[in-house]
């Protein structure tokens, strides 16, 4: 792609840079990040319904189209991350991958579960149905370890608990893990996913174990600025004091 991202820090509202490669955008509730592709684009979640305007101006400032979108990988399929994929998968060219426990919910062939915690507090049906995303079809259902199409050297990293599919994606060229939330980053601490909408925390905290396979030192957050540098250490040492 024959396009540069040298975009400004804009520290309210623009997009954030993580590497040259790698930028995030503000959506509603939850951030959208984008990865320079081969042929474009490839971005990281949708964020929530109506958040189409928000990420079209995001991009534009980027210097990307819509048109140039190539793929959106899901981390999983709450809605604060998902809502918003019919309207941007309709607005695209780009095809959708999520983890393929969740590819029925995306694609309407089995209804999205609560987002909060199943057995310990109520199901709110109405709504999730109005903030659910309507169904899309997914064209990418995806496994752990696998690369993602149309970008080199982006790899899924399932890592359940927060939601059964729940994916973090690795940029090899730029050492970052995007983790969506699987983790969190509050007070500049590292954190759990929120247990309040975790599924499994038990599993979700066995998971990030996971994610010490590789090679990274930024961690790209949904709902939280990025850890730019130590990403791996911190996250070391942070899983080391919860053992001990
Ligand atoms: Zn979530």
């Amino acid at each position: 792609m024959d396009r540069k991202f040298s975009v400004p820090e804009i520290p309210l509202l623009g997009p954030i840079r993580i590497a040259p490669n790698v930028h995030q955008v503000r959506a509603l509730i939850a951030r959208v990040t984008v990865l320079t592709a081969r042929d474009g684009v490839v971005l990281i979640d949708a964020g929530s319904r109506g958040s189409l305007p928000a990420i079209k101006a995001g991009l534009s400032l980027l210097g990307v189209s819509l048109e140039q979108v190539r793929l959106i990988a899901l981390t999983h399929s709450h809605p604060d991350h998902a809502g918003g994929l019919a309207e941007l998968a309709e607005a695209t060219p780009a095809q959708v991958a999520i983890h393929h426990t969740e590819a029925d919910i995306v694609s309407g062939d089995k209804p999205a579960p609560s987002f909060l915690r199943r057995e310990r507090l109520p199901q709110v049906p109405s709504a999730v149905s109005f903030i659910n995303s309507p169904p899309v079809e997914v064209s990418h259902p995806l496994k752990d370890g696998d690369y993602l199409p149309e970008i080199d050297g982006v790899r899924a990293i399932h890592t359940p608990g927060h939601t059964p599919g729940s994916t973090c994606y690795y940029v090899e060229s730029a050492k970052a893990i995007v983790v969506g939330d699987a983790l969190q980053y509050r007070f500049r601490k590292l954190q759990q996913s929120s247990w309040f909408f975790t599924r499994d925390p038990e599993q979700a905290r066995q998971s990030l174990a996971k994610l010490l396979d590789v090679d990274f030192t930024t961690i790209c957050f949904s709902h939280f600025p990025p850890i730019k540098e130590n990403g791996r250490e911190l996250l070391a040492e942070f899983l080391q004091n919860w053992q001990t």
